[in-house]
């Protein structure tokens, strides 16, 4: 498999390690249940145990990614792709996409220590179904 990160000069592989033992990758296996909202072949979208809003789900992609930039720099094109449309069908299923009428949303993907990312395993939080606020409380 071609990743970005072969095809782009400039783009360095990440030296993350993945921690096969992350909840996410525990939900994978099937090890935990979740609440699925959309699962297609390289992606999974489930709803958080701890919602921060009326609508909180997560997207994760299936593969063995740590962070965002991790995956922006080493998912394949097929990947990057897939994650990001059924992000936007998610949007859509939740009914909060302002282009379909929607009173909006917010993503956010929390990437290490100073941002306090508790699971090691890229996910994209969406939230909405209320106003959200400040961008950081
Ligand atoms: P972060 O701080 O960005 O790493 O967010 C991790 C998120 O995962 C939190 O919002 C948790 O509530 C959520 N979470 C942890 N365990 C589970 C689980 N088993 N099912 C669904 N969401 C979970």
């Amino acid at each position: 498999m071609i990743s970005a990160a072969d095809q782009v000069p400039g783009i360095m592989p990440m030296p993350y390690a993945y921690d096969d033992t992350n909840i996410f990758a525990r939900i994978l296996r099937g090890e935990i249940p979740n609440k699925t909202v959309l699962e297609t072949d390289h992606t999974l979208a489930f709803h958080d145990i701890r919602p921060h809003a009326p609508s909180h789900v997560l997207i994760i992609p299936k593969g063995r990614y740590v962070t965002f930039d991790h995956f922006a720099a080493e998912g394949s094109a097929e990947e990057l792709v897939d994650f990001h449309r059924t992000a936007a069908q998610v949007c859509a299923l939740l009914g909060v996409a302002p282009g379909a009428g929607g009173a909006g949303y917010r993503t956010i993907a929390n990437a290490g220590p100073d941002s306090n990312q508790e699971v090691p395993h890229y996910h994209l939080h969406i939230l909405g179904g209320r106003n959200l606020g400040p961008l950081l409380a």
